[in-house]
Order: C-alpha cells, then structure tokens, then sequence
C-alpha cells in the first residue's frame, strides 16, 4: 500500500470543485486518509516548489499558489502515485485524457486543478512538509 501528496490548486478550490475531484480519486480507489484546507504564503509554496526555482513559470506559480487556499491531502491505495497521476491527467489541460480532473477542470498548463507526488522519495518528502506522523492513521 503507497501513500501519495495530493493538492487541490486555487483554481479549484475558488470554483468549490473540492468534492468533485474527491469523488474522482475516491471512485478511482484512492482513499483520503488525510486533509486540510490551508492558505500558503508565497514563501511556502517557494519552498514546496523549489525544485522548479530554475524555471521561468517559477514566479508566475508561487504567486498563483498563494493566491487562494489550497486542499492538501494524503492519498492511500495500491500504487496510489502513480493512479492518482492517471486521475489528474497531463499537465496541459490540452493533453489531458478525457475524464481525468485536468480534462474536466483544469483552466490552463499553470491552472491545472491539482498537484500529485511524482515518486516515492517525492511523496515521502511532500507529505513530510504539509503533516505531522500523528495526522496520519
Ligand atoms: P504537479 O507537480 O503539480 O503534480 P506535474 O508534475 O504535472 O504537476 P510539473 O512539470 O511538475 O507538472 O510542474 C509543476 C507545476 O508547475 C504544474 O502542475 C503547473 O502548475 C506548473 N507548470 C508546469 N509547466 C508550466 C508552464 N509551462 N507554464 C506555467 N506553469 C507551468
Ligand atoms: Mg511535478
């Protein structure tokens, strides 16, 4: 069983999608063992996202990031990495599989609804940044 960091983005969570895209990863056999609604400073989400610093959308995101609150949550089930990047969809809305949360949500490449953990190490570390080991059971 694999634990992965999901977060709902402020595009989301401004257009009240939260339910709707919980009910996604739920029917995808993904359970929310974890869950807060939160409001990052840019700081914060510099920090999340540092491994983007190098990048020129890196401003541009951080900024949206804090723009509103965001959903993290941790998701359980078997291979949940790697099944809830399937639920999410392509980065690109444009590329998104049909049925996928970007598909049906996401507003543009930078807009995109959610965030998912790309690796176990990632995830382990992503989780770690938002929760505390008693938040978890
Ligand atoms: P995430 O890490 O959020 O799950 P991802 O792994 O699909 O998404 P990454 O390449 O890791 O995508 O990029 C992280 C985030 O940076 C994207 O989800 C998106 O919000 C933003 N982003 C990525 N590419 C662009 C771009 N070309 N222009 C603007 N924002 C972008
Ligand atoms: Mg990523």
């Amino acid at each position: 069983i694999e634990r992965t960091l999901s977060i709902i983005k402020p595009d989301a969570t401004r257009r009240n999608l939260t339910g709707k895209i919980n009910a996604k990863f739920e029917d995808a056999g993904l359970r929310i063992i974890a869950q807060k609604r939160i409001q990052l400073t840019e700081a914060q989400a510099g920090k999340f996202y540092e491994v983007h610093k190098e990048r020129p959308f890196y401003g541009e995101l951080c900024e949206f990031m804090a723009s509103a609150p965001v959903v993290v949550q941790v998701l359980e089930g078997e291979n949940a990495i790697a099944k809830n990047r399937e639920v999410m969809g392509a980065t690109n809305p444009a590329d998104a599989a049909p049925g996928t949360v970007r598909a049906e949500f996401a507003e543009s490449v930078g807009e995109n609804s959610v965030h998912g953990s790309d690796a176990p190490e990632t995830a382990a570390e992503e989780i770690a940044f938002y929760f505390s080991g008693l938040e978890l059971v």
